[in-house]
């Protein structure tokens, strides 16, 4: 936990959030400025900077993030009709909270290539 990180702060409850799920190891809450009618964020509790990090670190709990987001959409009522899963990563993909989240975008259609 790093108080100078803003999700470490939402995981240790510094920092309101609306909560959408959670689990023992992670957390998904409603993005503060959404771009979907759905725009969920779900993060591993422990800090990660990007999801490559994790994913080597601890492939277990990068699968718990995945899992989690398919609940995220399912909760959220875009299971059927389709989401996107994002994970901005680095400065060429606007990343600019540098603990790993993966972005659950739906509710309406999308364009292909996003901007
Ligand atoms: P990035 O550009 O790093 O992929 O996305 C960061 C996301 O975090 C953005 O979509 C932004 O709206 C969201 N965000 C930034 N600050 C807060 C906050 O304090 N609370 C919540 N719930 N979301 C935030
Ligand atoms: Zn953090």
């Amino acid at each position: 936990m790093s108080s100078e990180c803003l999700f470490c702060r939402i995981v240790a409850g510094a920092i309101p959030a609306k909560v959408v799920h959670e689990t023992d190891t992670v957390l998904a809450f409603q993005d503060v400025n959404p771009q979907a009618p759905t725009h969920v964020l779900v993060i591993p509790k422990e800090h990660y900077p990007d999801a490559a990090t994790m994913a080597n670190a601890d492939p277990a709990l990068a699968g718990e993030v995945l899992a989690t987001a398919g609940e995220a959409a399912k909760i959220s009522g875009v299971d059927a009709s389709g989401y996107r899963l994002v994970f901005n990563t680095g400065a060429d993909a606007t990343q600019t909270v540098f603990h790993v989240h993966c972005h659950v975008i739906g509710g309406r259609a999308m364009t292909w290539p996003p901007g």
